[in-house]
C-alpha cells in the first residue's frame, strides 16, 4: 500500500488519488516556440529518483497538491498544496516528511 499525504486531508490510501503528472512549470505561450511547447505536452523524464509530482485527491478534498517522490522507493515528501491546477507553485505547504512503501 503507497500512502499519499494530503495537505489538506493527512496521509490517506493512494486508491483515493488521481496522478496528475510531472510537476513542472507551464511555459511562456507568448514566448514559447512549437517544439517547447510540443515537448511540455508529450514529453516527459521518466527519472529513476526523486520526481516533483501533481496529485488530485479524487475521493477526498477533491484538490491538487504537489509532492516529492522517490520513484525507486516510492518515498514521497510532501511540498505544496495547489489552488485552481496541478502545475502552479502557489500557496506552499511545508510539511514533515511522510514515508510510503511499495505495494
Ligand atoms: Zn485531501
Amino acid at each position: 500500500m503507497l500512502l499519499i499525504p494530503c495537505p489538506h486531508c493527512g496521509p490517506r490510501n493512494s486508491s483515493e488519488f488521481r496522478y496528475a503528472g510531472e510537476g513542472r512549470g507551464r511555459p511562456d505561450v507568448t514566448t514559447t516556440t512549437r517544439a517547447q511547447w510540443r515537448s511540455y505536452l508529450y514529453e516527459r523524464r521518466n527519472v529513476a529518483g526523486e520526481v516533483r509530482e501533481s496529485w488530485y485527491h479524487t475521493f477526498g478534498c477533491r484538490r491538487f497538491f504537489t509532492v516529492d517522490r522517490d520513484t525507486v522507493s516510492n518515498a514521497i515528501r510532501p511540498v505544496a498544496a495547489v489552488e485552481g491546477g496541478p502545475r502552479g507553485a502557489e500557496n506552499e505547504v511545508v510539511a514533515d516528511s511522510v514515508q510510503g512503501s511499495p505495494a
